[in-house]
């Protein structure tokens, strides 16, 4: 049985603080969006200003870094000396949609906007599942993303394309840069885990598997290795497995998690009011595993499905759909289709 529902972050789970804009308000960016920003409330008591440690600046080069790199390396490898095999793109393909959906399903529908409820040993199970991304521990990866929820694209957002102080073309390239990878290295605010996370913080199972972050990064590189000499029988097929069931995998599975902070945010079209530049991105639905539906997320934000639409493929609604068939998920959070209606831009009525 999963957690049970504490008030104390009820406002990060459903709706933005903010009023819809008017009707027709124009997109918001640069100079225009710095001048909104100071309209939003300042995240004083929920946030604490950090000077980004070096060691923590040295681990995130690493962590996002070294993987294109080998990437690199192992399809010069592949091409060149034929060491890449089918089973390399087999492992590839399994650790991208069991580790993605770790994220997806798991980080983000069950434990950041607990979307569905299920057994105690699947929510542990997922929240180890998305700690091997590679994405930072499971608290801190909750936290943060409450709060770019209760600040969306105003001053307190962690990861907004839109507030920055820069100007023209190279300031809109700068403030994309840092909502998909910047903010990982800068100082900003950090999210207060016992504001926006008290109900990860209050279980000792959950704050175990937050502190073993690393040991489960690691787990996910050995499964690779481990997967690809099972299917080769050899350790040259199990080191190239490691090295696209696990580098390729982290650059993968990491840069469509970002671009939903980045495109997602500045790309793609507005279908619900909410308040903020959330959009949806059709073409990215599949690689991000349903989660390029953004506008949908950002006005329904607890709803377990982000595709609305029929025709908006959304493979994680589709799992945790799966799960609750086979009575893994219960609980799981529809919208009224009333209220959809309701929210709909004027455009879309
Ligand atoms: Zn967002
Ligand atoms: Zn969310």
């Amino acid at each position: 049985m999963g957690p049970d529902s504490p008030t104390a972050v009820a406002a990060a789970l459903t709706e933005p603080l903010r009023a819809a804009p008017a009707a027709g308000a124009p997109r918001v960016s640069g100079p225009a969006a710095v001048s909104r920003k100071t309209r939003a409330a300042a995240p004083t008591s929920s946030t604490r200003a950090v000077k980004m440690p070096l060691v923590d600046r040295l681990a995130s080069a690493i962590v996002t870094g070294v993987p294109p790199l080998l990437v690199v390396l192992g399809m010069w490898l592949g091409w060149s000396h034929g060491l890449m095999v089918w089973q390399d793109l087999v492992v590839l393909a399994v650790f991208y949609v069991a580790i993605g959906s770790g994220v997806t399903v798991g980080f983000h529908r069950l434990l950041t906007h607990r979307s569905f409820k299920t057994h105690r040993v699947v929510w542990l199970g997922f929240a180890i599942l998305g700690s091997m991304a590679a994405e930072g521990p499971v608290i801190d990866w909750v936290a943060t993303h409450r709060k770019h929820h209760q600040f969306s694209d105003v001053d307190g957002d962690p990861h907004s394309p839109h507030l920055h102080h820069r100007h023209g073309f190279r300031g809109e390239l700068w403030g994309l840069w840092h909502a998909h990878l910047g903010w990982v290295f800068s100082d900003m605010e950090v999210a207060d885990e016992r504001r926006y996370a008290k109900d990860l913080l209050a279980d000792p199972w959950m704050r175990f598997v937050d502190k073993a972050f690393v040991l489960w990064v690691v787990l996910g590189l050995a499964l690779a290795f481990g997967a690809g000499v099972a299917l080769t029988g050899s350790i040259a097929g199990g080191l190239t497995a490691m090295l696209w069931g696990g580098a390729a995998r982290i650059f993968f599975v990491h840069h469509a998690t970002f671009s939903i902070n980045s495109v997602c945010h500045y790309f793609g079209r507005r279908e619900y009011e909410t308040g903020d530049e959330s959009r949806n991105v059709a073409w990215l639905a599949i690689p991000t595993w349903g989660e390029a539906w953004h506008n949908n997320h950002h006005a329904f934000p607890t709803s377990f499905r982000h595709g609305l639409r029929r025709w908006q493929i959304d493979p994680s609604a589709a799992m945790i759909r799966l799960m609750e068939v086979i009575g893994l998920a219960w609980d799981v959070v529809r919208v009224d289709p009333a209220r959809m209606q309701r929210k709909l831009t004027p455009a879309q009525r």
